[in-house]
């Protein structure tokens, strides 16, 4: 049947929730789903915590879709946005400018790979990476290098959803449908730790998955503009996670064939992976580094593109040659958002966020590796850093994927928020990734909860399904 609003709503919803339906396309949501399952109206949040219309809390494991580092409503955060708000809250960025701004660039400066010198702003991930593919394109169109007019990406990439960024993405969930619209991408087969196609283990790896994107160059650099990267974790992939010798070896490879390496930080960026930033784990510098998400610790939408003098020196030039990189957004550079970035890098510095990070994360590995990898259906959990991963299989030694008709990890995700945890799934696999400000409690509280709800789960199935 088609939807109707009628249809859409149901007398256990409550009037918000019926409004909702009514009017508002929620993301990345099949909408017939919300007739069973509606939306929760969120009225608050505090810490880790979101509250609903009823005051049900849920521990927000997934910050927010990456976004949150230091909890909802962050007292220090939500101080200095007021303070802007009434002094100024936007400008035009051309030919103007403002101290926020200035003083978020230079911080970024000194704290990516060294060699990034130079900072654009735009207002979103997949801004930035349309950015960082228009740049790099021009770049070499400028500097008498015209044939290089392609992408390469890995296989399972996801660099946002515009169009361009849906071009250098490769999950098929994402991507098919609009694949008539697509640039030609040269696609790579992209590192797969957890089935090895070498056999190797994470402490012998030596990368040789690399010699996939090495073949790939090897044909296509004259053509090749640049490689884009998610580094350290490949994440809507199934939080794919990789070493960082991939990158080194990447790199190396980038200005053996002279091919720009980008690096799609968006997510993994701001302490998700243990460092600051993942490229810091390989010690490369990358020609164009992506970074939003975390950037205003879940407040305001923002985006950086960094890039070196070299590609900068580029578009530098009288005008009347043309070269300016002539791309904008309106609301680039937007004084609040930069004034968040300001405090967030300052909250990073003032309370120590980093060793936060490092100790929180090793308390996450050894608790959550003692509650999961045991388990039945678990094939296997994985964590780099902050963030961590369950991937469910049929069978623990063949691997063998389980029927993604029964939707497995959006089952188990529906479970757990009846519980009050909200954690996410992407396929057979679920994960957390909880703000940087969690307690050891709360933590106790995401394991526990997450083992218990996989546990039913398995249970229940199996008496249903025998399997
Ligand atoms: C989320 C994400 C993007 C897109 O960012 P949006 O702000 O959602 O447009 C790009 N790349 C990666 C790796 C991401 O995780």
């Amino acid at each position: 049947m088609n939807c109707t609003t009628q249809l859409l709503a149901n007398e256990q919803m409550t009037d918000l929730q019926k409004r909702d339906l009514a009017h508002v396309w929620h993301p990345c949501a099949q909408m017939k789903d919300y007739e069973k399952f509606p939306p929760k109206v969120i009225t608050k949040g505090e810490g880790v915590w979101l509250y609903d219309e009823d005051g049900k809390r849920y521990l927000d494991a997934v910050s927010s879709w990456w976004v949150n580092l230091f909890g909802h409503a962050n007292p220090r955060i939500s101080k200095v946005l007021a303070e802007q708000a009434t002094t100024l809250e936007h400008t035009i960025f051309a030919n103007f400018t403002h101290k926020p701004a200035i003083e978020v660039a230079e911080r970024l400066v000194r704290l990516t790979p060294p060699g990034l010198e130079k900072v654009f702003f735009a207002d979103n991930g997949s801004a930035a990476i349309e950015a960082a593919l228009k740049m790099s394109f021009q770049y070499h169109a400028q500097t008498n290098k015209k044939h290089k007019k392609r992408f390469l990406a890995l296989t399972n990439a996801y660099h946002g959803e515009t169009i361009g960024a849906l071009s250098v993405g490769g999950v098929d969930l994402y991507n098919e449908v609009y694949t008539p619209l697509l640039l030609d991408t040269v696609r790579s087969q992209g590192p797969d730790c957890y089935r090895c196609p070498f056999n190797d283990k994470p402490e012998s790896c030596s990368a040789q998955c690399i010699q996939y994107v090495e073949q790939d160059l090897a044909e296509h650099h004259e053509e090749l503009t640049a490689i884009i990267i998610e580094p350290l974790i490949q994440a809507a992939a199934g939080m794919k996670m990789y070493p960082a010798l991939y990158l080194t070896k990447l790199k190396a490879l980038c200005e053996k064939y002279d091919v720009h390496f980008i690096a799609d930080e968006v997510a993994v960026g701001f302490g998700r992976t243990g460092t600051l930033f993942a490229c810091e784990q390989a010690g490369v510098t990358p020609d164009f580094m992506c970074l939003s998400k975390g950037i205003t610790a879940g407040y305001l939408p923002l985006s950086v593109v960094m890039t070196t003098n070299e590609v900068y020196d580029a578009f530098y030039d009288d005008y009347g040659t043309m070269k300016a990189f002539l791309h904008s957004h309106s609301y680039t550079g937007n004084t609040l958002a930069c004034r968040i970035a300001q405090e967030v890098l300052t909250i990073f510095e003032e309370e120590n966020y980093m060793e936060v990070v490092k100790e929180k994360a090793a308390l996450l590995n050894q608790k959550a590796r003692a509650a999961f990898e045991h388990l039945p259906y678990v094939g296997e959990y994985r964590q780099t850093g902050m963030v961590g991963a369950i991937e469910m299989v049929a069978n623990k030694v063949t691997k063998e994927d389980l029927p993604s008709e029964e939707r497995i990890g959006y089952q188990i995700y529906k479970r757990a928020l009846d519980k009050g945890l909200l954690i996410r799934p992407l396929g057979n696999i679920i994960y957390f990734m909880p703000p940087y400000s969690i307690t050891e409690e709360e933590m106790d509280f995401m394991i526990a909860t997450t083992k218990e709800t996989v546990e039913q789960f398995f249970a229940e199935r199996g008496a249903t399904y025998e399997g």
